[in-house]
C-alpha cells in the first residue's frame, strides 16, 4: 500500500517523463484550480457548452420544433409568410425548458411562429413606442432625459413573437466598431446623461472583445454612473454568462445593472440561478422585466409563481409591461384594465418587493406610466 507521500513521488516521476507541452498544460490547470479555490476566477463547468455553440445549433423552424416535444407540425402557410417577416429563432437550452407533449406551453407561444400573426388587426402598427422620433442619430434611442438608448446590435437569440422591435429598422441602425466614436461623442455632447443602456436586439450578442471594447470607453466618461445592459440571453442560454463577460464585468468603474426578460416561471432553472450567483459575486444588480401575455402568464398563479421563482435565482422582479400594440402581436394583447385586476390579485400573495411594477409606456411620455393594480370589492 502506498502512503500520500509515496504517491506524490510517483506522480511527480510520471509528469517528468510527459513532454514539456503536455507539462505545461498541467502546470496551468492547476494553478487555474487553486484561483478558482481561493474565488479569484469563477469556477468554470468544464462539460458546459459555449454559447456560440449554443445559438448556432438553435431552432429555425415549426418543422424542427414541433418533434422534439412530441407534437407535429400543424403551422400553415400563413406561418411561413410571418417567418418570413421575422424569422424563428429558439436555442434547444429553452426548448429543453418546455412540457413534452403540450401545445399549449408557455415557454413554446412564445416562440412558435403561427398563422395567427398574419391576420389583420387595427390599431397595431410597426413601431408602437414611436422610437422613430427618439433616434437622433445612428443606434442611438434617446427618450429620457438622464438616460441613453444604445442599440448595439439587431440580432437576439430568441425571436419573441410578441417583440415590440420586431419590424424595428435595424438595418439602418448596425453600428460597426468604428462608429462608437459617434456613440461617445453624443453622450459628451448630453452631460445630463448618467446612465447609458445597452440594448438591441440583444446586446449580449456581441462578442465578449467587442464588449469590454466598448465598456473601457463607457468607463472613461465621468459624466456615467451605471452602465444598464437588457438581454433575454441568458435566459434562453445560461452559458452566455462565461468568464470572459464575468472578467470585463469585474474590471468595470460602472454599476452595472442587468435586466433580464424572463415571461414564465419555467424559464428559470438552476443553471441560471448558478449564473445569477457568479454576476451578483461581481456587485452586478440583477433584475427582471416581463410582458403581460395572453395564454403565457395571463394568471395569478403564473404571475405569482414566476415572482418566487425569480428570487429564488437572486432575480428581483422589476417591471411587467402590458403589451405594446406590435403588428403580428395582436393575440397576446390583454386590455389595461384586466392587467390591473390580475396584478390587484397577485398583490395578495406577494410582498410589496415581488410585485414587478405593472406598466407602459406611452410615446411621448417623459417616464414610463406605472399602473395601479385595481382591486375588486372584497379582495
Ligand atoms: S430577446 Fe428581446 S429584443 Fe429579442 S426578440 Fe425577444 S423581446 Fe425582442
Amino acid at each position: 500500500m502506498f502512503t500520500g507521500v509515496h504517491r506524490g513521488i510517483i506522480k511527480r516521476d510520471s509528469q517528468e517523463r510527459r513532454p514539456i507541452g503536455q507539462r505545461l498544460a498541467a502546470i496551468i490547470t492547476q494553478f487555474n484550480l487553486i484561483l478558482q479555490i481561493f474565488d479569484v476566477i469563477p469556477i468554470q463547468n468544464a462539460a458546459e457548452t459555449h454559447w456560440s455553440t449554443e445559438l448556432a445549433q438553435a431552432i429555425k423552424s415549426p418543422a424542427e420544433l414541433m418533434p422534439l416535444l412530441g407534437l407535429s407540425d400543424t403551422s400553415l402557410p400563413q406561418a411561413e409568410q410571418a417567418m418570413a417577416s421575422f424569422r424563428m429563432l429558439v436555442p434547444r437550452p429553452f426548448v429543453a425548458r418546455m412540457e413534452y407533449g403540450n401545445p399549449n406551453d408557455p415557454l413554446l407561444k412564445q416562440v412558435l411562429a403561427d398563422d395567427i400573426e398574419m391576420l389583420p388587426a387595427s390599431g397595431y402598427s410597426k413601431d408602437p413606442l414611436a422610437e422613430g422620433e427618439h433616434n437622433p442619430q445612428k443606434a442611438i434611442v434617446h427618450k429620457y432625459e438622464r438616460r441613453v438608448l444604445v442599440i448595439t446590435t439587431g440580432s437576439c437569440a430568441v425571436n419573441c413573437r410578441y417583440c415590440f422591435r420586431r419590424h424595428f429598422p435595424y438595418g439602418d441602425n448596425q453600428l460597426a466598431q468604428k462608429e462608437w466614436d459617434s456613440i461617445i461623442e453624443y453622450i459628451q455632447q448630453h452631460p445630463q446623461v448618467n446612465e447609458v443602456i445597452l440594448s438591441g436586439g440583444d446586446p449580449l450578442m456581441l462578442k465578449d472583445s467587442q464588449l469590454s471594447k466598448h465598456i473601457l470607453r463607457l468607463n472613461e466618461l465621468p459624466q456615467l454612473k451605471r452602465l444598464r445592459i437588457h438581454s433575454r440571453l441568458p435566459i434562453v442560454i445560461p452559458s452566455r454568462i462565461n468568464e470572459e463577460l464575468l472578467s470585463w464585468v469585474k474590471a468595470s468603474r460602472l454599476d452595472i445593472i442587468l435586466v433580464l426578460h424572463s415571461n414564465h416561471a419555467n424559464e428559470i432553472d438552476a443553471a441560471i440561478a448558478e449564473k445569477v450567483t457568479q454576476l451578483k459575486a461581481q456587485g452586478v444588480t440583477v433584475l427582471n422585466q416581463g410582458v403581460l401575455l395572453r395564454n403565457v402568464n395571463d394568471s395569478v398563479s403564473a404571475q405569482v409563481e414566476l415572482s418566487e421563482k425569480l428570487f429564488d435565482a437572486g432575480i428581483l422582479p422589476y417591471y411587467m409591461f402590458t403589451f405594446d400594440p406590435i403588428e403580428g402581436g395582436a393575440h397576446f394583447d390583454i386590455p389595461i384594465a384586466e392587467a390591473q385586476s390580475l396584478m390587484g390579485q397577485v398583490a395578495k400573495y406577494l410582498p410589496g418587493y415581488l410585485m414587478p411594477r405593472l406598466a407602459k409606456e406611452i410615446p411621448g411620455e417623459p417616464a414610463k406610466t406605472v399602473l395601479a393594480p385595481t382591486f375588486s370589492s372584497g379582495a
